[in-house]
């Protein structure tokens, strides 16, 4: 263990006193990434149990996911056979193997939600049915440490042989991040060791003057450098670093087409745009930002901002869902960003968040976390029902009412993995650095940790966001002292306020920035931010030609949609326009509904519709102008877009026509 690491420890384990009892354990000082000691961290995560969540937004879908989509999808990942496979390895069942090569990946991500939920608190039963189902997985496991329930019997002499496709180092990715989570929840060990004998076995037989490895679908890279911090044991690392140098293209005779579309097996710093498989390409930057964090190497981060230019300037999606083709989950060309097409896995979404949170490590610039809010609101959070069983694998921006919401895919893959994020939320709110601490995501909370100096610290949020648009931040120090908070002021919030202590802070307030206020803070001092809730209309590049004479409507973090169900009396809900005037003020009435959607608040404004359907107009006519009778007034009700499709399959847009001039 290298001494800064090792100084490191002994810094948490001492700051621990201040605020957890004083048998805490080093393994609860470690948040989702535990880049206390990396060297490139500019900020630190800290850990989930130091965040307590209050009432909100995010606690009641929390709560959902606790107690209706974990123990649901479990149930769905016996009957579809996935623990069997294990059982049926270990001697336990006598069945034959069931489903595609991956799905040991979805247990373990099952398995990691559990243990990302035992990280915020102690569920007894949950914590049972973890502990036995670690028993049949590792029953499973060779001696060697090799465990994949797919690459068996006669199919056994093929291990390792077809890496473009096989998943079995994406499968043990996963099984080191629920091990490693595991580990942080309870300080249990069982499945960790499970993954490091198998991680041990990789490391141990491929690498340059070995065998040659390469991840086909990059996940293993992240989980390998996470390893590294959690053991201290370089070696993972290095593996992590030959994953990502690419050296084996010649050896594995991989073409052009391959390494395009696994985002693998080229040097990760030769890449200058976004392509292939959109899942694999955010897991490999997630994993490539890791080795950064690590290692400082500047091609790395010059890459990772090229990469990350190139989302959000051409690829990213109003609604933060990345990966716009169903053929292959890719990318498409700059622009390409259809919205009924949109393939937009969750999976996608998520990989998106993982990876903004380790650049937002990296550099401490807003805006990453600003990506992260607008993908966990949005694309993330439209991939759960609202009752917390059924899923979205694709989230579209468009739909005519297909059936989009299911309780079960073949491949399941994004099912646990929304659950495991929405277990580790808690996580995400907060960071500290050098200079104090970091509130990245308003929510009510109390982060009851220390600072880097081992002052012990307490921050309590109390808001409605993003309904409300107040929040209200309690900071108290175990002892006054001069440290900075830093606040994030969305991008989105035109005139955002601040007062401490009632005073009215006069400097400017930067929107799409954090926020310093330093001072010599005492205890009970307390900061009231006002940001702009304002409903605002978002245009899109012309580039994007789909979206041409389009508007979304957005209101805070939230982007909103017209769904057929809110819209009686409407043909269709592609036969509207939005009357704007010339100069594009919107006139919106925004209302809250508690008992609407699980508590939304909708938005109306005035709108256009077409008298008679256009289906029954003619493909194409002579241009002219249209009788007044075409159209008629009517008020078009809009909702967040998250909430779409859980009344049902229905028709939806989230960009809408709009017609421009004097009212
Ligand atoms: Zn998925």
């Amino acid at each position: 263990m290298p001494w800064h690491r090792i100084l490191c420890l002994a810094v948490s384990v001492l700051c621990l006193r201040f605020t957890l009892n004083a048998s805490a354990q080093p393994w609860q000082a470690q948040g989702i990434i535990h880049d206390v000691a990396s060297p490139q961290a500019k900020l630190h995560s800290v850990p989930i149990c130091a965040v307590k969540m209050g009432e909100g937004f995010w606690s009641s879908r929390m709560r959902t996911n606790v107690e209706k989509s974990i123990p649901a999808l479990l149930e769905l990942l016996e009957e579809h056979g996935v623990v069997d496979n294990f059982r049926r390895l270990s001697g336990r069942k006598n069945v034959e193997r069931k489903g595609p090569l991956y799905t040991d990946s979805d247990l373990y991500k099952w398995m990691e939600a559990v243990a990302l939920v035992l990280q915020s608190g102690d569920r007894p039963e949950l914590r049972v049915q973890l502990d036995k189902l670690i028993d049949e997985v590792l029953a499973a496991q060779e001696p060697s440490g090799y465990l994949n329930t797919y690459y068996v019997g006669e199919r056994t002499a093929k291990r390792f042989t077809e890496m473009q496709g096989s998943h079995e180092l994406y499968c043990l990715g996963h099984l080191l991040q629920a091990g490693i989570a595991y580990y942080r929840a309870a300080g249990n060990r069982k499945l960790l060791d499970g993954g490091i004998k198998f991680a041990d076995y990789l490391v141990g037989n491929f690498g340059p003057d070995k065998r040659p490895a390469l991840t086909g679908h990059p996940e293993l890279e992240m989980a390998l450098v996470e390893l590294y911090r959690t053991t201290g044991d370089r070696r993972y690392l290095g593996f992590a670093g030959y994953l990502l140098s690419g050296v084996e293209r010649e050896r594995l005779k991989l073409t052009d087409d391959q390494i395009r579309y696994l985002f693998s097996g080229v040097p990760f710093t030769s890449r200058r745009e976004l392509e292939g498989h959109a899942v694999r390409a955010m897991y490999a930057c997630s994993g490539a930002t890791d080795y950064y964090l690590e290692t400082g190497e500047p091609a790395y981060l010059q890459t990772l901002e090229t990469l990350w230019r190139d989302m959000v300037n051409h690829k990213l999606y109003i609604t933060g869902g990345v990966g716009s083709r169903a053929e292959g989950e890719a990318f498409g060309e700059p622009y390409e960003l259809p919205n009924a097409q949109a393939y937009t896995e969750s999976c996608a979404a998520i990989a998106n968040l993982m990876w903004n949170w380790r650049m937002l490590a990296a550099t401490g610039k807003a805006r990453f976390a600003e990506v992260m809010e607008r993908a966990l609101y949005n694309g993330i959070n439209s991939g759960m029902s609202l009752s917390g069983t059924l899923y979205c694998y694709r989230n579209p921006l468009e739909s005519t009412g297909e059936q989009i919401r299911n309780p079960w895919y073949d491949t399941t893959c994004c099912p646990p993995n929304l659950e495991r994020t929405f277990a580790a939320l808690p996580g995400y709110l907060y960071s500290t650095s050098a200079r104090g601490a970091y509130v990245h995501f308003y929510h009510s909370s109390t982060l009851d940790w220390h600072l880097e100096n081992g002052i012990g610290l307490k921050l309590s949020q109390e808001t409605n966001y993003p309904w409300g648009d107040a929040v209200s931040i309690k900071v108290e120090p175990a002892a006054p002292s001069e440290f900075s908070v830093y606040l994030r002021i969305p991008g989105w919030s035109r005139q955002s306020k601040l007062a401490v202590n009632g005073t009215p802070v006069v400097s400017a307030i930067k929107p799409g920035e954090y926020l310093e206020i330093r001072r010599s803070w005492q205890v009970g001092d307390t900061m009231l931010l006002t940001l702009d809730m304002a409903p605002r209309l978002t245009a899109a590049n012309p580039r994007l030609r789909e979206n041409l004479g389009r508007v979304t409507v957005e209101r805070g973090p939230l982007v909103y949609c017209l769904e057929a169900p809110d819209q009686p009396g409407l043909n269709s809900i592609f036969d509207v326009w939005l009357p704007l005037g010339t100069e594009p003020s919107p006139e919106f009435q925004a209302e809250f509904r508690p008992d609407f959607l699980g508590g939304v608040m909708v938005l109306r404004h005035r709108g256009i519709a077409t008298a008679k359907p256009l289906t029954d107009e003619p493909l194409y006519e002579t241009f002219q102008k249209r009788d007044p009778g075409f159209v008629k007034e009517l008020t078009l009700t809009l909702i967040p877009y998250y909430a779409w499709a859980n009344r049902g399959s229905a028709a939806m847009q989230v960009w809408i026509p709009y017609l421009q001039g004097p009212r």
